[in-house]
């Protein structure tokens, strides 16, 4: 049988390399090859950026109403073909469906219909000089690159473009080698919406296609999700032709449970925010402190939901919540640190296995693992695994809880369990986190600025001030009066 081909993306439509170099892609719960994709060689790169510069002179000179209308049609069309895109994600990621189908495509048209609303409400100033005067446009960038991660591919495409685009920018956008279809997909349904071929284009291919964009003059601004290590190569690129940048890194978020905290929902937002696509996501709450006099309780209803309530297995099936690592590498990896987990001491409650479900038995599956008795000190309480293993800590005291919250050079999320509102207030306050919920865990409505502080970011995506970080103020002076001149 033969296996499709996924093309680059350019100007409007699919493009072949001439390279003739591929990469295979696999679905992650069945181990099998589903598509091979071309590498973006010369060829494709230098249409890739001769297309979006001529595309930037139409769009940046489209009307911000039509662009918001625009891509008010998008979004309607992620809607539309939810379901579909869904499936798409599910075989590139080996997350479960139900997932998909409610949350990865839905939160990616959200973000489109937010930016489209604003695109028109972007305004400059003017004042009086007492006779001269100046007036400011707000000017998009021009060629925007962005580069995505594996573990919410379409949605991280929606998250990058619709700023760039709303704000007239155009965009140059890599997704993951291992999941790259959701962004192609993207780009179909993008021009299907009316945005004008070259606005944003899709080129495919391992990390080099990435480092190419961010070395490239002609880009303005990178906007970059991915891991620390890589961020930082980014920046350093970056800086060699002072390109603005965006950083969505990860993190090693704490949540603080107080004794006054209901606990089922405690016990909620530790699994939602360790088990959710089976532990890969950024904001992982991977550092659950637990005040010590509510600890046997709040383990006993842990373990208890984490053994029956989650169903690993073919992530197709509706029934079932908890998907397969992302690779056979990165399952190797969230292995070996469980292995540390236990040599370095911390006592394994639950999981620390891989699993081999029946209905998907040769996928890359790690089973919900749990650590208690964690000391601030073992590896798997300082590194960031993003796989589902959770770490369980005791505490006493506030202050000590915030200490230790905070001794950790990453800074992406954060969140309280309690009923004491002004406590809720405090803490959160002096946590060091971009991102926080109190009584809550892992939503990140379009409206909400989300980054990191420390280095887990540079940045927000998000939120109204986003639509900012993607124009750039013209000031104009306006001479009314003759220029008086010494010459
Ligand atoms: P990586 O850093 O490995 O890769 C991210 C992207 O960068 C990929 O498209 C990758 O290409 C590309 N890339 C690799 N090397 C370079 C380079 N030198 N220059 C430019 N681009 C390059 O991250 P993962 O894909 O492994 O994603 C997981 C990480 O992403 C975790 O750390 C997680 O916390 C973080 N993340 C952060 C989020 C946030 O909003 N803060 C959200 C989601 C994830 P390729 O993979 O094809 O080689």
């Amino acid at each position: 049988m033969s296996i499709p081909r996924l093309q680059n993306f350019i100007n409007g439509q699919p493009m072949a390399n001439k390279s003739g170099e591929t990469i295979a892609v696999e679905n992650p719960a069945t181990g099998e090859e589903i598509y091979h994709i071309e590498v973006a060689d010369e060829h494709i790169r230098e249409a890739a950026i001769e297309s979006a510069r001529e595309a930037f002179k139409i769009w940046s000179a489209t009307p911000a109403v039509e662009r918001a209308r625009v891509l008010h049609r998008a979004a309607a069309l992620l809607r539309e073909r939810n379901n579909e895109l869904a499936g798409y994600e599910v075989q590139d990621c080996g997350k479960p469906l139900q997932e998909a189908e409610a949350v990865d495509v839905v939160t990616g048209a959200d973000v489109v219909e937010f930016f489209a609303s604003l695109a028109p409400t972007q305004v400059g100033q003017q004042q009086d000089l007492g006779g001269d005067f100046y007036y400011t446009r707000k000017e998009p960038l021009g060629i925007c690159a962005g580069i995505g991660a594996w573990n919410y591919p379409l949605q991280i495409a929606c998250w990058k473009s619709a700023p760039a685009l709303a704000a007239g920018n155009v965009m140059i956008f890599k997704p993951s080698e291992e999941t790259p279809r959701g962004a192609v997909e993207l780009a179909k349904l993008y021009i299907e919406a009316g945005v004008p071929a070259g606005v944003f284009n899709v080129v495919i291919g391992a990390g080099e296609v990435g480092q190419w964009l961010t070395n490239h003059a002609s880009i303005e601004k990178i906007s970059f999700t991915g891991e620390v290590p890589t961020g930082k190569k980014v920046v350093e690129s970056a800086a060699s032709t002072l390109k603005d940048v965006t950083m969505e890194l990860g993190g090693k978020s704490p949540l603080l449970v107080f004794e006054d905290a209901d606990i089922s929902q405690a016990v909620s937002a530790a699994m939602l925010g360790n088990f959710f696509t089976q532990g890969e996501v950024c904001t992982n709450c991977t550092r659950v402190f637990v005040h010590e006099s509510i600890m046997e309780a709040f383990m006993d209803e842990l373990v208890r939901r984490t053994q029956n309530n989650i169903v690993a297995g073919d992530p197709m099936n509706p029934d079932v919540n908890f998907g397969a690592m992302i690779s056979k590498k990165h399952q190797e990896l969230v292995m070996s640190y469980i292995e540390k987990g236990k040599q370095e001491g911390a006592r394994l409650v639950t999981g620390g296995t891989t699993l081999s479900p029946d209905d998907a038995p040769d996928g890359y599956f790690i089973a919900p693992t749990i650590f208690a008795d964690c000391t601030d000190d073992m590896t798997i309480v300082k590194e960031e695994i993003f796989g589902p293993v959770m770490s369980v800590l005791a505490f006493t005291d506030e202050d000590e809880v915030i200490r230790r919250a905070n001794d950790t050079p990453l800074g992406l999320a954060a969140g309280v369990m309690t009923q004491d509102v002004k406590r809720a207030h405090r803490v959160i306050h002096q946590l060091q986190a971009g991102i926080c919920w109190v009584n809550s865990w892992g939503a990140s409505p379009a409206e909400m600025p989300v980054g990191g502080y420390k280095m887990s970011g540079i940045g927000r995506e998000n939120g109204i001030e986003t639509l900012n970080q993607y124009t750039q103020t013209k000031s104009v002076y306006m001479g009314m009066v003759d220029l008086e001149s010494p010459f």
